[in-house]
């Protein structure tokens, strides 16, 4: 019998809505990102929310840091389709402005907006708006007296903040709200998030923050991530990353494409190659990624390098190529042998042959 991975069972959790897109519950787990332009510069925001959108962003955050900055997001929501969460530090005013401007969901962290009264507030604008609002805590930014109880930063400081702001928004008979509790130290970050699990039902964001550049930060948000996520924790993802943003998609998408928790365009397998193969993978996958990064609907390519494992691999796969003599490759359609083709050909054939089966989804 085929060996197939066993199906995660997801914490029961209750779903609140981002702009149109419903995080929680049985929604399918969504994909974040950050802008890391300067929000006053509308027009670079908005492509790069844009970048964000094509490369498969759900939701996108942007940071408002002053009043002044309320006027060009409200430019920026305007002019984009995607949901867009407006990400607020210190000044609880401008978290109250956003919300009348079009935001989608507001990101506070309690650490730094202060006051109850200021958490109060907030909370009411949200409810008038119909926002929900995600409680950021940040293992950096705790409360004084957290840190004063329990010494330093620690996995039930992080959850005590995040529980302490939820007790304010409870009060207020409103629950549209969502949690992360961040850390850049793994253990600590996977360790909160395993706490505050078993405490709420509230849909958790996950993310390890300041993770890193593209290959360390990758590594370090991928076993985070992951390790959370194989539990049934998790709700939507932001993969934190020194890089382009739309890296963060790119990686998000392959974490949960990887544990078969969604799955968003072509899948390219590939051999790492050596002295044995007969066609040029690394070319031939990086060219195949760029030009199929518009494709929405799913198919499985391999890539392989020579009869070793292209077969068995070719078995698994919608569409396969291995490398054999004098540069022709062997093609595979459903684990079926298709034929020969140069080795010259076979990007510009598989990209047609994919194009061909996707055109109807
Ligand atoms: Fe080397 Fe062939 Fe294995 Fe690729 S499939 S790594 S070329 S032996």
């Amino acid at each position: 019998m085929e060996w197939k991975a066993q199906p995660i069972i997801r914490r029961k959790s209750r779903q609140i809505k981002v702009g149109n897109v419903l995080v929680g519950g049985d929604a399918p787990i969504s994909v974040q990102s950050m802008t890391s332009t300067d929000t006053m510069d509308v027009e670079a925001t908005v492509a790069q929310i844009k970048a964000l959108e094509s490369a498969g962003a759900d939701i996108v955050r942007v940071t408002v840091p002053t009043l002044a900055a309320v006027e060009a997001f409200e430019q920026i929501v305007k002019s984009v389709e995607v949901p867009i969460v407006s990400d607020i530090h210190f000044d609880y005013r401008i978290a109250i402005e956003c919300a009348k401007k079009g935001a989608a969901a507001l990101r506070i962290n309690p650490g730094n907006i202060g006051s109850h009264e200021k958490i109060e507030a907030v909370c009411q604008a949200a409810k008038d708006h119909g926002l929900p609002i995600r409680v950021g805590v940040n293992a950096g930014s705790l409360d004084k007296d957290l840190v004063e109880k329990y010494g330093a930063p620690c996995p039930d400081a992080m959850v005590d903040a995040a529980l302490r702001a939820a007790e304010t928004l409870d009060q207020h008979n409103f629950s549209d709200y969502a949690f992360s509790v961040k850390a850049s130290e793994l253990n600590l970050c996977v360790e909160a998030y395993e706490k505050l699990a078993g405490k709420t039902d509230a849909p958790l964001h996950l993310g390890i923050t300041e993770a890193g550049g593209l290959t360390g930060g990758t590594v370090l948000s991928s076993i985070g991530i992951s390790w959370l996520l194989k539990q049934g924790i998790g709700d939507t993802l932001r993969v934190s990353l020194a890089a382009d943003p739309v890296e963060e998609i790119k990686v998000g998408w392959a974490i949960l494409k990887s544990m078969h928790l969604r799955s968003r365009g072509v899948d390219i397998v590939a051999c790492p190659t050596c002295g044995r193969r007969g066609i040029d993978v690394v070319n031939t996958v990086a060219t195949l990624e760029k030009r199929l990064s518009d494709v929405k609907g799913t198919l499985k390519i391999a890539v392989m390098g020579c009869v070793v494992n292209g077969p068995g691999e070719a078995l698994h796969s919608d569409i396969a190529v291995c490398g054999g003599q004098k540069g022709r490759s062997l093609i595979y359609e459903d684990g079926v042998l298709m034929g020969k083709i140069s080795n010259e050909e076979a990007i510009d054939i598989i990209e047609k042959r994919v194009r061909e089966r996707l055109k109807n989804n």
